[in-house]
């Protein structure tokens, strides 16, 4: 990833940022409660995936199972068309995959469960020993201790090489987060804003408070698709809402 791919992501998450949070994105990772900047940027992650094919509904920022004080909640209520899986191949691929993860449809797959998933993929890479990613304990405390935000300018001002650097590092530990600026972009910010080490705790943290009750679908039962018209001819193992009822690859 160049300066300008990271940009462009960085743009995606500023859109989704104000749309969730009423705030930008450095506003977002910013605060002074870490943790909730960490949950407001992952969750960001699980929107970016279902955005194309979903809708927003009103959310109360207060409710305790408000789990990233979010205004708004996202629902996949219509099977997508063929035009916009083709146009989204990456993010609805991103959704089965989690969604085979948790067990669920797509359609039950919640921004938690989404964030959950890839804060599990990508904690051993953020917290694994890396040369690329030492440096951003320093850049870190810089950026404490200026205060500025992380923009498109600052990045293009000379944080640009190192938020690079940072991101081909988690690209090339992860070839398939290619597919997905925004949620490298996202995690190169983070890493930029928190360190590495902090980052690291956090996203332990978050995966020891998975709960059942901010879960929203966790205890329905669902179908398996089992539709033969796929590539292989083998039985779709996807899950659906209804029995048979064929998921969105076959519908
Ligand atoms: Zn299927």
């Amino acid at each position: 990833m160049n300066v300008q791919a990271i940009d462009k992501a960085w743009e995606t998450l500023e859109r989704l940022a104000q749309g969730e949070y009423g705030r930008s994105l450095s506003d977002t990772l910013l605060v002074d409660d870490q943790s909730l900047a960490f949950r407001r940027t992952a969750r960001l992650f699980g929107v970016y995936a279902k955005e194309p094919f979903a809708h927003s509904f009103p959310y109360d920022p207060d409710i305790p199972t408000n789990w990233a004080k979010s205004s708004r909640f996202w629902e996949i209520h219509k099977t997508p068309g063929k035009l916009t899986l083709r146009k989204h191949h990456a993010q609805y691929s991103l959704l089965e995959d989690v969604a085979l993860e948790w067990g669920r449809p797509v359609e039950f797959i919640a921004e938690y469960n989404i964030a959950l998933s890839l804060c599990r993929r990508v904690r051993p890479i953020v917290c694994g020993e890396a040369k690329a990613l030492e440096t951003q304990e320093k850049i870190a405390k810089e950026l404490e201790r200026s205060g500025i935000g992380v923009s498109p300018f600052s990045l293009n001002q000379g944080l640009g090489l190192a938020a690079v650097m940072v991101a081909s590092y988690l690209v090339q530990q992860m070839p398939s987060l290619a597919e997905h600026p925004p949620i490298v972009a996202g995690t190169t910010l983070l890493l930029m804003c928190v360190g590495q080490r902090r980052l690291c705790k956090l996203m332990k943290d978050f995966e020891d408070s998975y709960d059942k009750k901010k879960d929203r679908f966790a205890s329905r039962e669902f179908y398996v698709c089992g539709s033969t018209s796929t590539a292989t001819r083998k039985p779709c193992g996807a899950l659906v809402r209804e029995p048979g009822l064929r998921c969105a690859r076959h519908a």
